[in-house]
């Protein structure tokens, strides 16, 4: 088998090809942007603490360094290397001296190539190339733990799309997004039974585009259906037909399709459309000749097949807005399926189907890790079950229990653990902080009970408090928004209020960002000031560069201002309430702080006890088992 692969890659592909993939993998190390190299993504804040903790080997930046493929070894696996993608904030200019500072090797990919002169290029140093290439590829598929497969993805660049004669995925390996899945059943009849619909002069819809956040099962739906219905899998990522040379997009379109054609019935799927179907036109300076040259392709291509040949291609992306209205007309991608992030019910579906193949100890209850994990995408609780195992498994322990979910879980949301402070004035104020957080979160009856407080640090926090979400955050009420923004200020008016003005730290930043980003949300989205009911923003998160460029905001200079006055008002209310917990409840404060520098850790229970000693406590709707 891996010799075979071998022969085939060597000896069937034209030698320019053979010798241009080479010169990429040889010089540039670059990675197969495709999700096949790097399907786990990894925060951008996780990110940070691996290159701090030197864990990172090498940098691959693309999309004008908006993402970056980024390997990682794992001390924890035997230093498996990891190759993990991460998106980056738009401007990140300390990373590449950061980069520097640490040794990382990077390399950016250009997104628009100057391809004359690295077509150039690459044919002069053709020959030598083609030899280093051989000795890599014989090098890596002897050496590598995973040496085939390593190989198999120089060979696969040829296409740049991948195929599964059976992708071996099935339904019942997706959960949680029951609507979505009805509504793809139906494909699944289309590609086993078309004459059922043609008989009645149905027309067999050509594209189905799935919209949601990454990581909640769309390419794994797209699997399902393959797999459901028996039919080769195409996948190729929509960044892939654009970042190579001027022309190469809109052929990799054309083999795309011819070899779909060759092998109907097939679901092709293309993840991240909106690379490539952006609208036309838009972005600053005109738009990218290459993505638009492949865009038209994959119109001509889509017109081009009867609807019945058999071919569904399904497409996947975050920003239905930005896509080109061409692209979602009927024929096209004319059917819609959202795919969300699961509801407390949807997660304990997807934690049933990544349980299957885990030991689980009795006294785990999934139930309640659904219930701890709002906001978790099917990905995250994949991903956490993993966790959950590797952590049982460094333990020795037989099964997981809830000690390695809970840990996982923590380590999911807030990072890797750190090493806790030595008693000092900096953790005393930690200290204060957190309790601080912790006292104004259980004295506000609309605040989430705590669940924790904790002076480990983990990520870039210094210590944590955390609370227990009650219930599905639906809809979120006055009040509710309130208390938060009162119990994230109870960090800084702890400090303020017990160590006075001038000794006031950095350490709140992240938290007076949330409050500001709350107040204004209650004013100019939700009405909820003296504005009164009015909206001011539209619902757009992301700039859309070029196109947003060209509307104004929505208010006057003068309604800007009064907009301002009221988030001040909202801040500074809750501000002095904040700051009167932390006064008429000093002596318990005082009590909690020496039990938290001797324990480091307070569960939620216990803290409510010790509260409730000194003052009343509001009953809560009932509270979550801590897990
Ligand atoms: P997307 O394409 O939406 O970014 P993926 O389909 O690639 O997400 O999901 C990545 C992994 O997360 C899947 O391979 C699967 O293990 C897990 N996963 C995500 N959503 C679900 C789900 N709804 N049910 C089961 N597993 C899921
Ligand atoms: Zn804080």
């Amino acid at each position: 088998m891996k010799f075979s692969w071998r022969v085939l890659v060597l000896w069937t592909l034209p030698a320019l090809v053979i010798g241009f993939f080479f010169w990429q993998g040889a010089f540039s190390g670059t990675p197969d942007m495709s999700k096949n190299t790097a399907t786990t993504r990894m925060t951008y804040g996780r990110f940070l603490e691996y290159l701090d903790a030197d864990r990172v080997s090498n940098v691959d930046l693309y999309e004008g360094g908006r993402t970056a493929i980024v390997e990682a070894v794992d001390p924890e696996l035997e230093n498996r290397v990891q190759r993990v993608r991460v998106d980056l904030p738009s401007s990140s200019p300390e990373l590449i001296s950061k980069l520097k500072e640490k040794g990382v090797s990077f390399d950016a990919h250009p997104m628009r190539n100057d391809g004359a002169i690295w077509g150039l290029l690459g044919n002069l140093i053709f020959p030598i190339l083609l030899i280093t290439g051989l000795f890599f590829l014989f090098r890596r598929s002897s050496n590598m733990p995973g040496g085939p497969g390593q190989a198999m993805n120089f060979g696969k660049s040829k296409a740049r799309f991948q195929m599964e004669a059976k992708t071996g995925v099935k339904f019942d390996d997706v959960a949680g997004i029951e609507e979505a899945k009805e509504e793809l059943q139906e494909v699944v009849t289309f590609l086993k039974l078309p004459e059922k619909f043609t008989a009645v002069g149905a027309r067999i819809p050509k594209g189905v585009l799935l919209v949601g956040p990454p990581g909640t099962g769309k390419t794994l739906l797209a699997k399902a259906i393959a797999g459901e219905a028996g039919v080769p899998f195409f996948s190729i990522s929509g960044s892939e037909f654009v970042e190579m040379f001027v022309g190469v997009g809109a052929s990799r379109v054309r083999d795309l399709f011819k070899k779909a054609k060759d092998n109907a019935p097939c679901i092709i799927f293309i993840d991240e459309i909106d690379a490539v179907g952006r609208q036309r036109g838009a972005g600053i300076g005109g738009g990218n000749d290459e993505r638009e040259q492949t865009l038209n392709q994959l119109l001509t291509e889509m017109d081009g097949f009867e609807g019945n040949t058999g071919i569904i291609i399904i497409a996947a992306t975050n920003r239905p807005d930005v896509l080109d209205a061409a692209l979602l007309r009927p024929g096209r991608f004319d059917r819609q399926v959202t795919v969300d992030a699961p509801d407390v019910k949807g997660r304990l579906e997807v934690l049933k189907v990544h349980a299957r193949n885990k030991k689980l100890d009795s006294g785990v209850s999934l139930e309640v890790i659904a219930r701890r994990t709002p906001g978790f995408t099917g990905a995250d609780l994949a991903n956490l079950l993993n966790e959950a195992a590797i952590l049982t498994a460094r333990r020795r322990k037989e099964a997981i229990t809830n000690l390695e979910i809970d840990n996982a879980v923590d380590r999911v949301v807030a990072g890797m653990e750190g090493t806790p402070l030595v008693d000092s004035k900096s953790k005393r104020l930690i200290a204060y902080h957190e309790i601080g957080h912790a006292i104004a979160g259980t004295l506000l009856k609309d605040h989430d009970p705590v669940q924790k407080v904790t002076l480990i640090p983990r990520g870039q926090a210094q210590g944590l408090t955390w609370f227990t979400p009650n219930e599905e955050q639906g809809l979120i009420t006055r009040g509710q928004l309130k208390a938060r923004i009162t119990g994230a200020l109870g960090g800084r008016a702890a400090e303020d209020v017990i160590f006075g003005s001038a000794e006031v730290t950095t350490g709140a930043g992240g938290d007076l960002q949330q409050v500001s980003g709350m107040a204004r949300q209650m004013v100019t989205r939700f009405g909820m000031s003296d504005l009164g009911p009015i909206s001011l923003e539209s619902q757009q998160g992301e700039v859309f560069l070029g196109r947003d460029w060209m509307t104004r905001s929505e208010y006057s200079e003068a309604i800007a201002s009064r907009v301002d006055a009221q988030v001040r008002v909202i801040v500074e209310e809750c501000y002095q309430t904040a700051r009167r917990f932390i006064l008429e409840n000093r002596i318990v404060m005082d009590r909690l702080v020496d039990l938290l520098i001797e324990k480091e850790t307070i569960d939620g229970e216990e803290f409510r006890q010790i509260v409730a000693e000194y003052t009343s406590v509001p009953e809560k709707p009932q509270y979550m088992p801590s897990i």
